[in-house]
């Protein structure tokens, strides 16, 4: 057999529908599975525009291969797209986009590889949708529990011994607990079950973290750790989310105080640069070791079993920061202390 029947062979008979595109995205090549996937024959498909038929659009962003400019040997590696099928139906799949260079350096065109997960994203979704459900439905039991508490511990349902009160404050404490963690958990879902989109508007952030470090104050004097505030010159009004930034500092500030031993500090740094703005909490805390470092943004990702928490605050953060056209990261040196930045841009 000569090679290139091989080689035909063998592309036909790939696990994964297989596509070349010519440099103006017109599909010059399509293999059996991605006939199976899509319901195109070859003949039809052969010579048509790939964005418009597997794509379902014009706009390039939305294809992996034509929506990137590709350094050269870079490949896209399993990334979510929407393939149109011939019947109007779509698939999700998990698209691998190569660019292909010739021997000068040009783009001529490239290979998608994709693989149907349309059947995966139903059942990640239905697993997403009933834990988010579990939670909902335990939030009300725990807020009815707490107000019962709430209602002996205030004396009106007669006295209580002193070891009564002891163990209802203990009870009342877990419950607020139990509550930060389902309050967490339903935002959490809340943000992957539909994009975080936040509602712009101005948003004075100096002032914004002046209050939350008024509100910081309480929890952070009971640890005997001082809050610093430092600003560079005049902060402008920038176009945020005022909820979903709130969060991010509250978020940013509870945990410096969290992680901080009693009589350590706090800084708040904003700082005014030309393209955005910088905000950066920095503490003297127990800090965070190098291998913990690359995954404390990732959900249900937490470093000390020992401390109460969801391990959500931060991806929280993130999904937000981000979803602002923002970029937040950390920098820490254990025992000494760590420092979250966040940047916002100005519009
Ligand atoms: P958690 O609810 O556990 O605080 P987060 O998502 O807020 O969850 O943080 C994830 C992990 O990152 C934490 O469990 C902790 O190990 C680490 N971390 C976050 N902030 C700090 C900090 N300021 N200092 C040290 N470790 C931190």
């Amino acid at each position: 057999m000569e090679k290139q029947q091989i080689y035909d062979i063998i592309i036909d008979n790939l696990p994964v529908g297989f596509s070349i595109v010519d440099k103006n995205g017109i599909i010059v090549d399509f293999n059996n599975t991605a006939e199976k996937l899509t319901g195109y024959s070859r003949k039809e498909i052969i010579g048509r525009q790939h964005l418009k038929m597997l794509h379902g659009t014009e706009d390039k962003d939305r294809c992996p291969l034509f929506g990137h400019t590709f350094q050269k040997h870079e490949q896209i590696v399993a990334v979510e797209a929407t393939i149109m099928k011939r019947d109007g139906d779509f698939i999700i799949a998990s698209v691998t986009a190569s660019p292909l260079f010739d021997s000068n350096g040009n783009f001529i065109g490239g290979i998608e590889l994709f693989k149907d997960i349309t059947e995966l994203k139903r059942l990640e979704r239905e697993r997403k949708n009933i834990l988010s459900m579990f939670a909902h439905d335990m939030k009300s039991p725990v807020i009815t529990a707490e107000g019962f508490i709430s209602r002996m511990l205030s004396g009106k349902t007669g006295p209580l011994t002193e070891v009564q009160r002891n163990y209802l404050e203990l009870v009342k404490e877990e419950l607020d607990g139990l509550q930060g963690l389902i309050a967490d958990f339903l935002e959490f879902s809340r943000f992957e079950a539909t994009e975080c989109k936040p509602v712009i508007g101005p948003f004075n952030i100096e002032a914004a973290i002046r209050r939350h470090i008024e509100a910081a104050r309480v929890e952070a004097d009971r640890k005997n750790i001082e809050i610093f505030f430092e600003s560079s010159d005049e902060i402008p009004l920038i176009y945020a989310d005022a909820m979903l930034m709130g969060r991010v500092i509250t978020n940013l500030l509870d945990n410096a105080i969290k992680y901080t031993n009693i009589g350590g500090s706090v800084t708040i740094r904003l700082v005014n640069t030309d393209k955005y703005i910088l905000v950066q909490i920095s503490d003297t805390g127990i800090g965070i070791s190098e291998d913990h470092l690359p995954y404390i943004f990732d959900a249900f990702y937490r470093g000390k079993r020992d401390m109460k928490g969801s391990g959500l605050g931060l991806s929280i953060a993130k999904t937000i920061v981000e979803a602002h056209g923002g970029r937040i990261w950390a920098e820490s040196v254990p025992e000494k202390g760590s420092t979250f930045s966040f940047t916002i841009p100005k519009r």
